[in-house]
């Protein structure tokens, strides 16, 4: 349903052959033919010549189904569980409205990895000793809100050569900038990537670079005017390289028993410090492209945020680590199968109660998560209909 295909473009000709020299292999397709490793020019969800959500893709054609019915601005805050099952939903509605709405069948959690946990325990499903801190009555003890996996990044900007005249358009129904990702293992007999690296090429002069630093990665405005300033009549690189496999975990626990306040998320970044050096490495890895023919052919230099400036090698990488630290947004794990739910993604304990979402992953993706919850959700919604003998045309 969701589509997907690749936007070539010209300009990464020359950054492709960058990472060639390198030694990375230049691949089609990165997921297929066991070829896990390389750089290539990546499928986005543009299928059919717009940028797509699953929203729009899945929930679009069938939004007026009879059977249907989608409400905005509605909030879920409590699942509704009798006798060690839950039979349905509490829910609140943009005026403030609450409503109970109970299930024929059973009830399907799609939350995302923050917000599946914390309705999980605001209904007494989780682990024992927090929700009793809280006073709420405990359901099922399970470790709901544990394991919570992200891929932590750090944006490095490159500057390359001056550049003068109008700034390019940007077409913003497609992918606006040309794009490159790469998957990289440091010890060259390693057959999985330790980190991926996505790269951007951002035009001179252009606004989309404070779009992308500011409201995607979240930096502070300091760093943000200095990638700015750097971008001012040159074209800079914007690679956001990633750990792709990490040993830290972080976890959600509920502020109060309260639904309208925000989750407590300690995404445990770095926590286990073999991360920080695994990522001070691939940091350093990624930032040989510098002596590539090309790069040295435009000039290129990295953009100094003077965070890390009395350091140099490894410590200076390790540093940039840490100072630049940043969040993929690609949080899972929080009601981990096998210990949370079972196989079918139904909650252990209780009946009639499944979660289809990231959190259900136990362990970590080795690239972007997001077709893997779409591919989640197809076969979570293959083991409703089987569960319920429900054959679909
Ligand atoms: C800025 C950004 C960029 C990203 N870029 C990429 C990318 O390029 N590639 C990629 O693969 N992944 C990307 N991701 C990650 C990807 O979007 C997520 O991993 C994915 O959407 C997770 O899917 P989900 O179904 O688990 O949760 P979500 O997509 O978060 O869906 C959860 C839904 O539940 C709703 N909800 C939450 N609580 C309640 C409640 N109490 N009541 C009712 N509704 C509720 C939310 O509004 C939301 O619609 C990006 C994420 C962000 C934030």
């Amino acid at each position: 349903m969701l589509k997907i295909r690749r936007q070539k473009s010209d300009s990464n000709i020359n950054y492709l052959a960058a990472f060639e020299e390198l030694g990375h292999r230049i691949v089609d397709d990165i997921t297929s033919d066991n070829i896990f490793l390389g750089y290539t020019e990546p499928l986005l969800t543009l299928g059919d010549g717009i940028r797509e959500t699953n929203a729009i893709a899945y929930l679009g054609p069938a939004k007026s189904r009879s059977n249907l019915c989608i409400a905005t601005s509605t909030t879920a805050t409590k699942v509704l569980i009798e006798n060690g099952m839950a039979i349905g939903v509490q829910i609140t509605t943009s005026s403030g409205e609450t409503y109970k709405l109970y299930a024929t069948k059973e009830v399907i959690l799609s939350a995302g990895a923050i917000n599946s946990p914390k309705l999980l325990m605001l209904s007494g499903v989780g682990p024992k000793k927090h929700l009793d801190s809280l006073g709420i009555p405990v359901v099922a003890d399970l470790p709901v809100g544990q394991n919570l996996s992200d891929h932590n990044l750090a944006v490095v900007l490159i500057q390359m050569d001056e550049i003068h005249g109008p700034i390019p358009p940007v077409n913003p129904y497609t992918f606006p900038l040309p794009i490159t990702t790469g998957y990289v293992a440091l010890d060259k007999k390693q057959t999985y990537p330790d980190y991926q690296t996505i790269n951007l090429v951002i035009p001179h002069d252009s606004p989309t670079l404070l779009q992308v630093c500011v409201n995607v990665f979240k930096y502070s405005d300091e760093i943000c005017n200095k990638f700015y300033a750097a971008g001012i009549n040159r074209t800079t690189f914007f690679a956001v390289p990633n750990l792709l496999v990490t040993k830290s975990r972080g976890q959600i626990l509920l502020a109060s028993n309260d639904p309208t306040d925000d989750p407590l998320v300690y995404t445990g970044m770095y926590s286990d410090k073999s991360d920080l050096k695994l990522m001070g490495k691939c940091l350093a890895d990624f930032a040989s492209v510098l002596n590539t023919k090309y790069f040295r052919s435009v000039n290129a230099t990295l953009v100094d945020t003077g965070l890390c400036s009395d350091k140099s090698g490894i410590e200076f990488w390790e540093c940039y680590a840490l100072a630049m630290s940043g969040s993929m947004w690609h949080y899972a794990g929080t009601c981990a199968m096998g210990s949370v739910v079972d196989n079918t993604l139904r909650v252990k304990s209780i009946q009639g109660l499944r979660v289809v979402d990231a959190s259900v992953m136990p362990a970590q993706v080795s690239g972007n998560i997001n077709g893997v919850v779409t591919m989640i959700a197809e076969r979570g919604a293959e083991f409703i209909l089987k569960t319920w003998d429900i054959s679909v045309d």
